[in-house]
């Protein structure tokens, strides 16, 4: 099965990607995290990236389409399926997904979109209040040090700055948005209200996968 979360930064799609993907026992892949590490390196192609992440610019496909869809494809050939949290962003790389999967003769029943609804000004708040474990790159709030999970002392990433976060909502809001529409028409959409209790939207997220199952079977 394939997964993909969609929605705002700060919306909760690595957090809930994260849960998901124990309880699928399918690999994680954050397009975020792939990219920060890419761009944690000292040569020329990585501070072309880190760039466009520091201004909150989303990498142009001519840098980045085909390492992401390598990436993606070796993992769901390796584990049969995978939860993808930040891919697709555009309309254009929805439709390179798209052809990855049919290639690999993914079927339609098989793609699940997990869209997060958060009201915008919780999202200011929120990444505004995040920090993240550099070690195990789970997501915390600022005034927790210590990652519950490793250990490791956390630490603010340097685009959630009040710029730069404003950056990336309008990215989303001009590039990203029209997602919504695209995997609604293709009927792949499930559309989760993102605010609450960790635990209550991961059963939310459950209870619609489990739904949208039943209604594939009856068809
Ligand atoms: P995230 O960790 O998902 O908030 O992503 C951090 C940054 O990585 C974004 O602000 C973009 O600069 C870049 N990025 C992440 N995913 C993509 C993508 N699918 N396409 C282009 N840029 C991306």
């Amino acid at each position: 099965m394939i997964f993909l979360l969609i929605g705002p930064p700060g919306s909760g799609k690595g957090t809930q990607g994260r849960i998901l993907s124990e309880k699928m026992q399918l690999p994680f892949f954050s397009s975020g995290d792939f990219l920060r590490e890419l761009a944690g390196k000292e040569d020329s192609f990585s501070r072309q990236i880190r760039l466009f992440m520091d201004r909150g610019e989303l990498i142009p496909d001519t840098l980045m389409k085909e390492l992401f869809l390598l990436e993606i494809k070796k993992l769901i050939v390796t584990h049969g399926g995978i939860i993808i949290d930040g891919y697709p962003r555009t309309l254009d790389q929805a439709k390179d997904l798209e052809s990855l999967l049919l290639s690999l003769n993914i079927s339609d029943s098989n793609i699940y979109v997990i869209e997060l609804i958060v009201e915008v000004n919780e999202l200011y708040k929120r990444l505004n209040e995040r920090a993240f474990c550099p070690s195990c790159l789970r997501v915390f709030q600022f005034h927790e040090n210590i990652c519950n999970t490793c250990g490791t002392q956390l630490n603010r990433r340097t685009d959630d700055t009040m710029q730069v976060i404003e950056e990336r909502l309008r990215e989303y809001e001009l590039k990203s948005r029209s997602l919504h529409e695209y995997f609604s028409n293709r009927g792949f959409l499930m559309t989760i209200p993102g605010e609450g209790s960790i635990q209550d939207i991961a059963s939310t997220i459950d209870q619609a996968i489990k739904e949208k199952k039943v209604g594939i079977n009856k068809k």
